[in-house]
């Protein structure tokens, strides 16, 4: 399977703890636009990635698409559908199972919902994140709790009928019920899927620079993972399987595109900062949309990094990455993806990581144990 990924590098402005490559517009603050020199128009941005959707190799046929970003619903109802007509045009569809946009509160219109549809979108994902006054004020989100379920139920209205929300756990300030309600206001709406996040301090995001400062102080392990457990009973009782460290879904529901990133799958991205996986190399693009404009314009490579992996990392990559999902891999996956058994690849690791209870080696398959979930970070830095 092959993915499309593409980055729409827009949001109305930026979140306080986001560390994605976005450009507030015109309608943020004042304090977060750049220089107008520095900030080309939509139209230029959907121009030139006409001519990335163009330059796709011959043959590449997705058949999973994620529009994502930044906030693909802020974009015009014109340049939403001008940009669909060229992906139309310009790649051969007809293989796509799952084609998901991202969208937030506030920039969802009727019109554009139905555009999307219309297009061949058949999965929305919302970034919701909370539904309390404080939670949204604090993380400097643009819309309240009410406008989050109004554009869900929008989407729905319109015949959206696999929907993601997103949530963030692990916010200073926001007491544990607030999360337990949380889980609940998100439950009631009765998505097909959830991701849940530990909000994380990314360096320099202006959350980070306060809390350096000394205005915020980061969330305790003990308090992020009792949210953690809130949340993953609460959606495992609302019937939502918990099958990757943050991801949930109904039965059937799970997000095809994320999987093959999980599985280590190949998949193309485009935009500024999109990153791919390509016969068998990682590259991405330069994370600037003056350079990345500048760069098509007069065709040069749009790539600020490459690299191809020996195998053995390459291995180690895939066996960290496929750790993700709850199930976990078999061994005879993981040497058919790899060429590599994982216990000769890291066997004293996985031992010692299976006695300090972190990891379950049994019955021919390696995955996370419970505490293992929580620390997965941890877990993976010993394997790679
Ligand atoms: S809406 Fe999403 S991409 Fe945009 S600034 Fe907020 S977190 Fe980042």
């Amino acid at each position: 399977m092959y993915g499309l990924y593409i980055h729409i590098p827009f949001c109305v402005r930026k979140c306080l703890y986001c560390d994605f490559y976005s450009l507030p517009t015109a309608k943020g603050p004042v304090s977060q636009r750049v220089a107008s020199e520095d900030q080309p128009d939509q139209p230029e941005f959907l121009a030139a990635l006409g001519k990335e959707l163009s330059a796709l190799p011959e043959n590449f046929r997705p058949e999973t698409i994620f529009i994502g970003g930044g906030t693909p619903t802020e974009l015009s109802r014109a340049d939403l559908r001008a940009m669909l007509q060229t992906l139309r045009e310009r790649v051969d569809l007809s293989g796509v199972i799952e084609w998901t946009c991202e969208s937030n509160p506030g920039t969802l219109t009727e019109e554009k919902i139905e555009i999307l549809l219309r297009a061949g979108v058949n999965r929305f994902s919302m970034g919701v994140q909370s539904f309390d006054p404080a939670t949204l004020e604090f993380l400097g989100r643009i819309h309240s709790g009410d406008e989050a379920r109004d554009g869900f139920r929008l989407l729905r209205s319109v015949g959206a009928t696999n929907i993601n929300l997103d949530l963030i756990y692990g916010v200073p300030g926001t007491p544990t019920e607030v999360v337990q309600r949380d889980v609940e206001s998100l439950i009631e709406l009765n998505p097909e899927h959830a991701a849940c996040y530990c909000l994380i301090f990314e360096d320099g995001t202006p959350l980070t620079k306060l809390r350096n400062k000394g205005f915020v102080r980061e969330v305790d392990d003990d308090t992020e993972l009792a949210q953690y457990n809130i949340i993953r009973s609460a959606l495992n009782a609302g019937g939502y399987k918990h099958y990757e460290i943050s991801n949930f879904a109904k039965s059937g529901r799970e997000c095809l595109h994320n999987l093959l990133y999980w599985g280590g799958g190949e998949y193309i991205g485009l935009g500024p900062s999109a990153h791919s996986h390509w016969n068998g190399e990682r590259f991405a693009n330069v994370r600037h949309l003056g350079q990345y404009i500048k760069r098509i314009e007069t065709n040069r490579t749009t790539r600020a990094f490459g690299e191809r992996l020996e195998p053995e990392a390459k291995a180690r990559e895939t066996l960290v990455m496929t750790l993700r999902r709850l199930d976990g891999i078999a061994a005879a996956e993981f040497k058919q993806l790899t060429g590599f058994d994982y216990h000769t690849l890291c066997g004293d690791k996985i031992n010692w990581l299976t006695k300090e209870g972190l990891l379950d080696a049994s019955n021919d398959r390696l995955r996370l144990t419970e505490c293992g979930l929580f620390v997965s970070d941890a877990v993976f830095s010993e394997l790679v």
